[in-house]
């Protein structure tokens, strides 16, 4: 199964994608954690990318859409599935991606939004950046997070229209608890047996 999880940084996106993962088996493709291991690799890309990324900006397509199609095609992604969590993030991004399924024969099943209230999303971000204050992640702090949320706005939720004319998108509320999003989630999915 093949799924795409959206919804701004900060709505527990990454966290539910585990959650998929180690419930159903899929493996979860976050391309915050690939940029964030080629910046702890100090590779060349990675060294690009820390600027972008501390900034709350994102890395360019190209550098992005390279990374993230590459390990989509790799047998291990391709026998169990996989669950993208922070890709796309712009319509260039959801079309390349389309290009490379359509060429590969690969099938998206689910496409869900993770729709949280933004007032919220700041209250949470304001939390997260206080629990990470020890710099556990490079690009932590709330100016960027809320940076990021307006990246979001303008430059992710474009997509959601892109996929939702198409009649692909699933939308839960994700300003439930964790446990609640979760059986939402499992709930989209046919809540498959273990
Ligand atoms: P995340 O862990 O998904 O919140 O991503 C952390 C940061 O990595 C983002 O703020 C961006 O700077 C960068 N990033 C992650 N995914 C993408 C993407 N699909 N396109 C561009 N930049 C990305």
């Amino acid at each position: 199964m093949n799924i795409i999880l959206m919804g701004p940084p900060g709505c527990g996106k990454g966290t539910q994608a585990r959650r998929l993962q180690d419930k159903f088996g899929m493996i979860q493709l976050s391309t915050g954690d690939m940029l964030r291991a080629a910046v702890d690799a100090g590779t060349e890309m990675g060294l690009k990318a820390r600027t972008v990324m501390d900034r709350g900006d994102l890395v360019p397509d190209d550098v992005v859409v390279g990374i993230v199609l590459d390990r989509i095609q790799d047998i291990d992604v391709q026998t169990r599935g996989f669950i993208l969590d922070g890709f796309p993030r712009t319509v260039v991004q959801a079309q390349k991606l389309d290009e490379v399924l359509i060429e590969k024969q690969i099938g998206i099943n689910y496409i869900i939004e993770m729709k949280v209230d933004e007032a919220t999303l700041f209250e949470r971000i304001e939390k997260r950046a206080a629990e990470m204050a020890d710099g556990a992640r490079v690009d932590d702090n709330t100016e960027t997070l809320k940076k990021r949320i307006v990246v979001y706005r303008e430059q992710t939720a474009p997509i959601l229209p892109y996929y939702a004319r198409a009649g692909r998108l699933d939308t839960i509320d994700g300003m439930a608890s964790i446990n609640d999003v979760t059986m939402q989630l499992e709930a989209v999915l046919g809540n498959p047996a273990t």
